[in-house]
């Protein structure tokens, strides 16, 4: 069976390991830190991830672990409603949007693995690659080494592997957004399983739950966005940072507008987690042989339209199944990349230039002390198109992913091409 080296246990080196089993490979998970802990807060899985991991037979653990996400509301630094969209099957989908834990996911995930049989192992930090034309073997900074016949670079925003497509390309780009991050226990709000983005592109909040609770309250994610002096540079971007709150709460504390209590929120929280908002210049190729990146190596992107994850797990779907229809490891690397890297490269630039949340930024513009008649400052049809194009650009349109082929692979694999 063909061995498929995958360099990262998160999100989307652990999807790209139980797509490539379902798809018939022997894939090998190396996660580089000792221990694999339930790190981060969280994160949306749309509802097009959410098929390709009910399809790889996750949607009980998911529904177990996860809100299902009902509504999508945007409102102005004054609490004033902008737009409200329904979610996930609310909005007709056949598969829910999950907000879930970050950390939880991705141990969901590694359990699946090794339930599965797939070999994991934790405490494999690779350092680099060599290949030949017949297999390519990674080094690991413990001395040791792996030999299989493909090798994926999942390794995240700081990808060892990637260097070897952008050597010298230097540290993430940042343009002086920071994201302060935390989880709250308090009473749920509005539908209890909303996802709130409020305020402008100098100053944000986005807050949804994570988990419900029998009591009435909810655990609730919460990210504070505010923009700083970018020429004060930032040190290595770290999920983990823990920092005081006090760096931007005063600037939240008009923020609470009944329904919900930003400041609040702020002051609840068990700790806070600082991160930069960074990204990278998309890659004018990520495929090399028989090496190829996915998820965060391939493809960081600002956490905005709420798709990291989804896209990651998107690339992983895809991966397997191009491999498989390729029935060549080449063939199929290259595939997968004309495929998934134009389509994140774009969803890369347009989350640059705000993405959906461009609307709350015009509506500041052009109302930045509130409005009495919300149409006279932006109208449905805006705020519908806005909507409408970033899903069809990420790839979840409602009627376009109900209707599209399943990307599981077909017994007999290499019958028929992908359709993209
Ligand atoms: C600790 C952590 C916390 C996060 N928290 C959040 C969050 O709260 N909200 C959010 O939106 N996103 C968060 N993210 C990012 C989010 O998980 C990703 O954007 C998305 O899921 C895509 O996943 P990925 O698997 O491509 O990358 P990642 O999730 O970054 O996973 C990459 C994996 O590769 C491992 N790795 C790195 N270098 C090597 C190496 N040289 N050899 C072997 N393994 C290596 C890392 O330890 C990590 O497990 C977090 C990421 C991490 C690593």
């Amino acid at each position: 069976m063909t061995r498929i080296l995958v360099i990262g246990g998160g999100i989307g080196g652990l999807v790209a390991a139980l797509s490539l089993q379902a798809a018939g490979f022997a894939p090998e998970v190396f996660e580089g830190v000792p221990e694999i802990r339930p790190l981060g807060v969280g994160i949306n899985l749309q509802p097009h991830a959410v098929r390709e991991l009910t399809e790889l037979g996750l949607a009980e653990e998911l529904a177990a672990t996860g809100v299902a996400t009902r509504e999508l509301r945007y409102v102005s630094a004054h609490g004033q409603l902008i737009w409200a969209e329904d979610r996930g099957l609310a909005a007709g989908y056949k598969w829910p949007q999950y907000s879930i834990h970050r950390g939880r996911l991705q141990m969901l995930l590694w359990e699946a693995c090794v339930k599965r049989g797939i070999p994991v192992a934790a405490g494999r930090r690779c350092t680099g690659f060599a290949q030949s034309a017949s297999a390519v073997t990674a080094r690991f900074a413990d001395g040791t080494e792996a030999t299989g016949e493909a090798l994926i670079g999942a390794d995240g925003i700081h990808s060892a592997i990637r260097a070897h497509f952008a050597p010298g390309e230097g540290p993430p780009c940042w343009q002086g957004a920071i994201l302060w991050r935390a989880t709250t226990v308090a009473p749920a709000f509005l539908t209890g399983a909303t996802m709130v983005q409020a305020g402008h592109h100098d100053q944000k909040f986005v807050v949804y739950p994570i988990e419900r609770r029998a009591d009435g309250t909810a655990l609730i994610n919460w990210i504070a966005e505010m923009k700083v002096d970018a020429s004060q540079g930032f040190a290595r971007e770290d999920w983990n940072r823990e920092v005081d709150r006090g760096r931007f709460l005063p600037a939240y504390e008009s923020w609470n507008w009944g329904w919900l209590d930003v400041p609040g929120l702020i002051r609840g929280a068990e700790r806070v987690l600082e991160y930069p908002m960074v990204d990278r210049d998309p890659l004018p190729a990520w495929t090399d042989g028989r090496v190829t990146l996915l998820g965060d190596a391939a493809h960081p992107m600002y956490p905005i339209g709420s798709n990291g994850a989804s896209q990651a797990v998107l690339d992983a779907r895809w991966l397997a199944r191009s491999l498989a229809l390729a029935g060549d490891v080449a063939r199929g690397l290259r595939d997968y990349e004309a495929a998934r890297r134009p389509a994140t490269a774009k969803l890369t630039l347009a989350n640059r230039d705000l993405g959906p949340d461009i609307i709350l930024e015009e509506v500041h513009r052009r109302a930045p002390d509130g409005f009495a008649d919300l149409h006279s400052v932006i109208s449905r049809e805006e705020l519908e198109e806005t909507a409408a194009n970033y899903k069809r650009l990420a790839g979840f349109d409602p009627r376009l992913l109900n209707e599209r082929e399943s990307w599981s692979v077909p017994p007999g694999g290499r019958a028929g091409r992908p359709a993209a």
